[in-house]
């Protein structure tokens, strides 16, 4: 009993017999785990639109990350800054204020490199993120939805946490490491894939990592290109980046994960040439389109950007080069956008065409 204890304690090459050198070239291995594959993802044309505007729309399959979603690049890059500055030892805790997305980044994430994760969520969320959250090994906790001004508010809850227990507060809204993990791979991915050719890219907010690096790096290479925020309605970047202000009250939007109130730290002093406000009937009508006809399924805010997309190469004409983001699958929202009830009950119709 004693000898078997013992040997649960001893390094698993030893327990096991392996050789030492044998576990030194594991060590540096030329294959990774899923943390050596975020990103890089596929750049999709999408046919329809890019038929219907005669330019090439393309979207970036951010669905293919490993958690599923555009946050995994978010979730890598602030704990690798993390462990680069001292504040992650083994065995630490995250804690992060999260619409889902970025918890599920950070939980895998978080497991591949041995840490553990405490996700603060709003329970307006979908229960497919909630649950998978659960099940993939998060501490969860569901918290009413209130505005940042507000001490309850999920991100300030998640603040105070660390605060008192000594976690790491991942901090996605505030935390450049988000918007520098899109400048360091979004960016020069969609620049290689187009091999410059690229002409526009849009991207709607949620802490504006995406739009801030992504478009930072972009308007580096070439200040031509046109860089485009699609917002839901009542959010604030719309009004933000055309008037300067964020004086927002025109509505509302079923879209998870995305539709800001103030400026983050990851949006500040970032160059963006438009902005659009998108209605989600046709942001829905365009993901049901993509996914009857070109086989992708997508969430909201997909067609929050794609919608975007079109408004940009209809407005430019023919010949351009649009680039958005494919954010997450729809898997995540079956019992909302995707449950014909659910639809039917907030006045939304999947078979209204494109206008
Ligand atoms: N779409 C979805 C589904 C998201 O979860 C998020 C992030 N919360 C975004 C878009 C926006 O990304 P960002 O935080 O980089 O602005």
């Amino acid at each position: 009993m004693v000898s078997c204890l013992a040997n649960a304690c001893l390094p698993l090459g030893l327990r096991f017999g392996i050789p030492h050198r044998f576990l030194m070239l594991l060590k540096n291995s030329r294959y990774a785990g899923i943390e050596g594959y975020v990103g890089r993802t596929p750049l999709l044309r999408l046919r329809r639109l890019s038929e219907l505007t005669r330019c090439e729309i393309l979207g970036k399959a951010e669905f293919m990350n490993p958690g599923g979603s555009v946050k995994d690049r978010a979730a890598l890059g602030i704990i690798e800054d993390a462990e680069e500055r001292g504040l992650l030892n083994p065995g630490a805790t995250i804690v992060e204020g999260t619409a889902g997305n970025t918890g599920i980044g950070l939980t895998i994430i978080g497991q591949a490199k041995g840490y553990r994760t405490v996700i603060v969520i709003p329970e307006t969320q979908s229960v497919e993120k909630i649950t998978l959250l659960r099940t993939l090994g998060a501490e969860v906790i569901t918290v009413p939805e209130k505005p940042y001004s507000d001490p309850a508010n999920y991100n300030r809850q998640a603040q105070r946490m660390a605060e008192e227990n000594g976690w790491f507060w991942a901090n996605q809204f505030d935390n450049v490491a988000n918007q520098l993990a899109h400048f360091k791979t979004t960016g020069p991915e969609i620049w290689e894939q187009t091999a410059g050719e690229v002409t526009g890219f849009v991207a709607s907010v949620g802490t504006g990592g995406t739009l801030g690096g992504t478009s930072m790096f972009l308007k580096q290479q070439n200040p031509k290109i046109k860089t485009v925020c699609a917002d839901p309605y009542g959010a604030a970047m719309y009004s933000w980046f055309k008037n300067g202000d964020l004086n927002t009250k025109d509505g509302d939007s079923f879209a998870e994960g995305i539709g800001q109130m103030r400026v983050t730290e990851n949006l500040k002093g970032i160059e963006i040439d438009d902005a659009y406000r998108i209605t989600d009937q046709l942001a829905l009508s365009i993901i049901y389109q993509l996914l009857r006809e070109e086989g992708i399924f997508v969430g909201l805010s997909s067609g929050i950007n794609l919608a975007g997309a079109l408004q940009l190469a209809t407005e430019g004409g023919p010949g351009q080069v649009i680039v958005t983001l494919l954010c997450d699958s729809g898997i995540r929202y079956m019992s909302r956008i995707f449950n014909s009830e659910w639809l039917l009950a907030h006045g939304l119709d999947p078979n209204l065409p494109i206008s």
